[in-house]
């Protein structure tokens, strides 16, 4: 067997061990005599899969009490239609325009109601995260809506806007469990997990219980209200039960290497290596304003379509895989996702610097 080093923004790179472990429980999850992919979700040996999964989470992200955590599924981008149904009861809402995937859920809400576009950083390719100190909060907003950490452009929040009393509902897709968050300082965190979690097919919603209500755009279908799920804990109808499975084993191997404090170091070291190498390379640069700088996405060029090109073709002959940028960008793109290791981006490194001698 032979793995490569895989820097795909997602689906993505997962922990070696959370993958043995699985595979070592496939044909016979425990000694039940079934995978956990043919169990009914209604069995007690589901039933406690999915608790420990919750309860492992809420303990890495230290999530209150008075915050709900669902496995939906959909994708996040069924979340850009749930969460105007659920949550625009004015009809308003503020979107910080920061990528691809902010504008397509202020695109998406904008279907349900007055959706304001309150910063954007499309000016410059999304290459900086926008001022967002004082913003101009429509008084009637639901909500302000942000894309944390931007997959496609590499840049993160390093402060939270200030939303003015409104609760603030945050797509942390590509950065979720990458360092500790302060969960009190949200209404809604929610992801994809195929970025930094598990497979595809599961997402996990954190919402604050007051925001789930009955009071929904009328006409969202039963499947898209928050309250359902809440009610049922997550288990009103067949959950991604083998993705939450997953989930949780990752969960459980993030509290292994010692919670998100830990992570958040071990990110930041990760990180440091590759910008540190791309802020003195003559041939390779970063795209992305050195303060807004992702953990988990680093998008860099040559200024040079063709040697990107040969670069990337190369790279992958060295068993570095999946380092293509976004076709809105070009370039490359390294996604170092929590499950990425240290030696991973040592070789990469290591690869760039050999590939510059070579190419000057
Ligand atoms: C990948 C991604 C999405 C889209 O996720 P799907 O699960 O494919 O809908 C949305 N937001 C961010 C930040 C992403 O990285």
């Amino acid at each position: 067997m032979s793995r490569v080093y895989n820097f795909s923004a997602g689906p993505a790179v997962l922990p070696e061990e959370v993958l043995q472990e699985a595979a070592d429980e496939m044909l016979d999850y425990r000694g039940c005599g079934m995978s956990v992919m043919e169990m009914s979700h209604r069995s007690g040996t589901y039933q406690k899969i999915i608790d420990e999964a919750e309860a492992d989470l809420r303990q890495l992200m230290g999530i209150p009490d008075n915050y709900k955590v669902l496995f939906l599924q959909g994708g996040a981008s069924q979340q850009f239609a749930m969460i105007p149904m659920n949550l625009m009861k004015n009809r308003v809402a503020d979107y910080i325009i920061t990528g691809q995937w902010a504008k397509k859920a202020w695109k998406e809400a904008s279907i349900y109601g007055k959706a304001n576009a309150v910063a954007s950083s499309e000016d410059q390719t999304f290459s900086y995260i926008p001022d967002c100190s004082d913003l101009p909060i429509d008084p009637d907003a639901d909500y302000v809506y942000i894309c944390e950490n931007n997959t496609i452009y590499g840049t993160k929040f390093k402060t939270l806007p200030n939303t003015k009393g409104k609760p603030l509902v945050a797509d942390v897709s590509s950065c979720f469990l990458s360092e500790p968050v302060d969960v009190t300082k949200y209404g809604m965190i929610y992801g994809g997990v195929q970025k930094n979690i598990g497979p595809a097919g599961v997402v996990i919603a954190i919402i604050r219980e007051d925001l789930i209500t009955e009071d929904v755009l009328p006409g969202t279908p039963t499947m898209l209200k928050y309250k359902i799920h809440a009610d049922a804990k997550s288990l009103y109808n067949t959950p991604p039960a083998y993705g939450i499975y997953i989930c949780g084993k990752v969960f459980k191997w993030l509290q292994k290497r010692g919670g998100l404090e830990a992570m958040k170091e071990y990110n930041e070291k990760k990180a440091k290596i590759l910008y540190d190498f791309l802020d003195e390379s003559k041939l390779f640069k970063g795209t992305v304003r050195k303060e807004d700088r992702s953990l988990m996405n680093v998008p860099f060029i040559t200024g040079n379509a063709d040697l990107d090109a040969k670069f990337v073709a190369e790279a992958k002959k060295n068993g570095l895989e999946n380092l293509k940028g976004h076709r809105s960008v070009g370039g490359m793109r390294a996604s170092i996702y929590n499950a990425m290791p240290m030696e991973g981006v040592e070789k990469l490194v290591a690869f760039m610097k050999e590939f510059e001698a070579q190419n000057q």
